[in-house]
């Protein structure tokens, strides 16, 4: 059953579910109600039926008993032997979450030749891995991967399921969701604990001008993917002991077949920058961009942008900062012509240093700058990044 239903052996025909309906959802046939798709879900029949003859999932799902879901687990993302930073953001955080429900954190672990990768998982927080080493996992398929951590979910039942909202993450965690029938809260940016036990989800909703706060209480288990950068890795611990259990299965076939990985030509990964320099619309043309390049290059630094620069084909998607681009968390951000929406400062996760530069010295970006250089960005940059270069020579 998908949503709600009715059991026809106990539906009389009074008809008061077609009247509590708002949707109009419920015809009467052959004396027996009858659900149709304008249903949504929203139990008002059910309250309204004095013979139990409708019934949701949710009363299902309730009848199994959700007290046998146990620990935290976090997928660790790997890439040619190299764990992501965010799988190791996600461990602190889940044992932060496990002190509070006194569980166990397990990391699970696909690959082919990573098996010394487990050890770091435990450094960083776990106490078990589960760990599949084959050749056939050599590369990521949000199928293959997603089948095995269904599998795995449903023989040892975590309670919270995390995964890094990364491109595969993104795509690995919602096969798992929909597999399993549980709910799963993208994108996230704070997680905890609630009174009850339940997993708190954060995450910015609409266009970011409020935060959401998502719990999944029927369903288990838990599920949410987070945005690297979020939080912070625990200090590795080499002396920790935990359980590294080695799983083997059967070969499972992808539906898509990897015929070759082309890197990402772009250099330096935003999410992993010391120093960026971030352009926005007061540039004032895709020519422009590079002096904003240069003062990067100067210092060691990668060269990001706001969104209308991106949706104006000036620079690419990976480089775009904000709520529906990366979250980035380098030491130093500097900000050239842009003004600050909520939407792009969603993007700036602990930063050290905010340097501004815009031309508007009431732009909001100065509300949250640590220094503000009241400036046309075109004539500042190339100045500064002369200055720059003539540091380093000297
Ligand atoms: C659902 C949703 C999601 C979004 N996601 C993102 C996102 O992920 N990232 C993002 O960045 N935006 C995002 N946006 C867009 C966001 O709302 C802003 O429109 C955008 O961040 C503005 O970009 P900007 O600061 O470059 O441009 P503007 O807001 O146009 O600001 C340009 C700034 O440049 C200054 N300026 C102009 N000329 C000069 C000059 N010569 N010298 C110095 N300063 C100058 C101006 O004073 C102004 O402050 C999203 C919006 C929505 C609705």
């Amino acid at each position: 059953m998908v949503g709600i239903d009715i059991i026809k052996d106990k539906c009389v025909g009074c008809k008061a579910c077609l009247a509590a309906c708002l949707y109009g959802a419920i015809n009467l046939v052959e004396k027996k109600a009858v659900i149709t798709d304008k249903c949504t879900l929203c139990g008002a029949c059910k309250e309204s039926c004095r013979f139990s003859a409708i019934v949701s999932e949710r009363d299902e799902r309730q009848g199994s008993d959700l007290s046998q879901y146990k620990g935290i687990w976090v997928f660790a993302e790997q890439r040619y032997g190299k764990l992501k930073p965010v799988s190791l953001e996600l461990l602190g955080k889940a044992r932060e979450l496990a002190a509070r429900l006194n569980a166990k954190v397990t990391s699970v672990l696909f690959g082919h030749g990573i098996e010394f990768l487990a050890r770091d998982l435990i450094a960083y927080g776990a106490d078990q891995v589960l760990m599949m080493d084959e050749k056939w996992l050599g590369d990521f398929n949000d199928r293959i991967y997603g089948e095995l951590m269904t599998d795995l979910i449903k023989e040892h039942k975590p309670e919270i399921v995390l995964v890094g909202a990364t491109s595969k993450g993104r795509s690995l965690a919602p096969y798992i969701s929909s597999s399993l029938k549980t709910g799963l809260t993208a994108d996230c940016t704070g997680l905890s604990i609630d009174d009850e036990g339940l997993l708190v989800q954060t995450r910015p909703a609409f266009g970011g001008n409020l935060m959401a706060e998502i719990v999944c209480p029927h369903n288990r288990p838990q599920m949410a993917t987070v945005r690297p950068k979020v939080f912070k890795p625990l200090e590795p611990d080499y002396e920790k002991r935990g359980i590294i259990t080695r799983i083997q299965k059967e070969p499972i076939e992808g539906l898509v077949k990897l015929i070759r990985n082309i890197d990402n030509a772009e250099g330096q990964s935003l999410t992993d920058a010391e120093i960026i320099v971030s352009v926005g619309r007061g540039i004032g043309s895709a020519a422009n961009i590079r002096l904003a390049g240069e003062l990067a290059d100067a210092l060691g630094g990668v060269l990001a942008s706001s969104r209308p620069l991106v949706d104006m084909g000036w620079m690419p998607y990976s480089r775009q900062v904000g709520q529906t681009g990366k979250t980035v968390a380098p030491r130093i951000y500097i900000a050239c012509g842009i003004s600050g929406a909520i939407q792009h400062l969603a993007g700036l996760a602990d930063i050290d240093t905010i340097i501004a530069i815009n031309q508007d010295p009431e732009a909001p970006i100065f509300k949250v700058a640590n220094y503000g250089i009241v400036a046309d960005v075109k004539e500042f940059l190339p100045l500064l990044t002369e200055k720059i270069k003539q540091a380093k020579k000297a």
